[in-house]
């Protein structure tokens, strides 16, 4: 793309630099991070228009309404979130000293660490960059970003509107890809925040490790919906829909394969057809609503899926309209019973795609889930209480949304992350401010304190000593 220069590794280290001493000269009070999230929220909501542009470009097509609602919707509704709580969140916290070190004081107070690194993916490229942004203004530190190398235009997009909101001094943007995503993980940020695949997460770890760079690791995998006996299969449907084909399944957190009752998987399989045929039309006429797959490479990833799905004698579904290489179309497909060791159930599948498992049992729907990496997240539907406490309790995922799919994204007091290979620590909101904190315990000793008369000789203050000691 015209314009769009990587950043040479050689700028990273003296632009942390830079980012890190104007941080020691003047770190952010409350009104001046109120005044940053305020800046940014309008500007980013003047220029939404121009930044779904930016997304559509970078995705050759991008349903216009899914990129306002997931990056620009997302992105407003936490900022909100963070200045309304901000100085509830900034205050420090008076706790208990325990009566064996009375009179004393104590309170925990929250300190901003310095500069937090950004990384951020492709998929949902402004929410992704923004939001770990914001929750790291809010929490008093500077902020060093890099965007993915796939969404080139968006990342023009981004530096543009962060040249335009924030002083240059408190926040930067890097471009590039693999390399330098390697060498800005190996930089000695006081906090990291990487989202991506679970693959780069572990290498993010290994070059963090040189410094000990705290992480957040959001990262992949397999998210299960589980369909329970007693859920009507047209409202399981309608909602599964909305996650899975939502961004054409481009989705961390999209229902990746479905968990249906033996003998409603046929009644599974209309009901999602009929949701698909009412969304996007019998031929897939409504392609304006439809999101293109945003490369060739990951066009030929899900296609070979597919392939191989084929040559194992695994039944596809097309729900519609048919697959066109040249735009990068993927129609919505339902792939039935596909055994484990078809690649569709080894990888996760970031695409439109989508297997339907039959289960006997809820224990064997379960055991399933369990025999395989902890989800990022988990969408069991059932009206029954018993039956969403019994899943809830018998698996571990990143997140969970009971009767519906990803909206325990979008509420700004869940903390958001995976757990095990699905990512490690979370963020939105009061979490996320607290991950990029400093929690700095500070004890207060009084004028007359016992703890003065514990030293030698013991035998002095062995009427304390038995007194503590009990
Ligand atoms: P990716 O891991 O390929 O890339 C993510 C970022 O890492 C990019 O900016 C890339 O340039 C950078 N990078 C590449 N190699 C690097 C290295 N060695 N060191 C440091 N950085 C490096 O992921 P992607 O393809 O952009 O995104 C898709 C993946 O992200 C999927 O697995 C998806 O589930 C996951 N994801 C997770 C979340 C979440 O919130 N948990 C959200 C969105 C996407």
């Amino acid at each position: 793309m015209e314009n769009f220069i990587d950043t040479p590794p050689s700028e990273l280290a003296p632009t942390l630099q830079r980012l890190r001493s104007n941080w020691q000269a003047s770190k952010p009070d409350y009104a001046q991070r109120m005044d940053d999230l305020g800046r940014l929220r309008h500007a980013l909501r003047l220029r939404m228009d121009e930044m779904a542009e930016a997304v559509g470009k970078d995705f050759s097509h991008r349903a216009k309404a899914e990129t306002r609602i997931a990056d620009g919707m997302t992105v407003l509704n936490d900022i909100d979130h963070l200045r309304k709580h901000l100085r509830k969140w900034m205050r420090p916290t008076r706790v208990g000293v325990g009566w064996r070190f009375l009179p004393a004081r104590a309170q925990v107070r929250p300190m901003p660490l310095g500069v937090v690194g950004v990384i951020a993916p492709w998929n949902y490229p402004v929410n992704l960059a923004l939001i770990p942004l914001a929750t790291a203004l809010a929490a008093g530190n500077h902020v060093y970003l890099k965007p993915s190398e796939h969404t080139p235009h968006t990342a023009r997009f981004l530096r543009s509107l962060l040249a335009e909101a924030i002083a240059p001094g408190r926040v930067a943007v890097a471009t590039g890809g693999a390399d330098i995503g390697a060498a800005f993980a190996g930089l000695p940020f006081d906090h990291l925040v990487f989202t991506g695949s679970t693959a780069v997460g572990r290498k993010v770890m290994a070059a963090a490790a040189a410094h000990l760079t705290p992480l957040t690791l959001e990262l992949g995998g397999k998210s299960p919906a589980l369909i329970a006996e007693d859920y009507p299969i047209e409202h399981a449907a309608a909602r599964i829909a909305t996650g899975k084909w939502f961004n054409c399944g481009q989705t961390c957190i999209a229902p990746d394969y479905v968990l249906v009752p033996k003998g409603k998987r046929d009644a599974l399989t209309k009901a999602l057809r009929d949701e698909v045929i009412a969304r996007y039309g019998e031929n897939l006429t409504n392609l304006d609503d439809y999101t293109r797959i945003i490369n060739a490479g990951q066009y030929n990833r899900l296609k070979g899926y597919l392939d191989d799905a084929k040559s194992r004698g695994i039944e596809r579904v097309t729900l519609a309209g048919h697959a066109d290489p040249a735009q990068r179309l993927l129609p919505p497909t339902l792939l039935l019973d596909p055994s484990d060791d078809a690649l569709i159930m080894q990888e996760e599948i970031f695409g439109p795609l989508l297997p339907i498992k039959s289960y006997r049992s809820l224990d064997e729907a379960i055991a399933y889930i369990n025999a395989h990496d902890r989800p990022l997240a988990l969408y069991p539907f059932s009206h029954n209480r018993a039956t969403v406490e019994k899943i809830l309790h018998g698996t571990l995922a990143g997140g969970v949304s009971v009767n519906d799919t990803l909206f325990h994204f979008a509420i700004g007091n869940l903390p958001f992350g995976g757990v095990g290979p699905s990512g490690m620590g979370a963020y939105h909101g009061r979490a996320g401010f607290d991950a990029m904190s400093k929690q700095l315990p500070v004890f207060w000793q009084a004028r007359r304190s016992g703890g003065d008369l514990l030293k030698p000789p013991y035998s002095k203050a062995k009427w304390l000593i038995d007194l503590i000691v009990r």
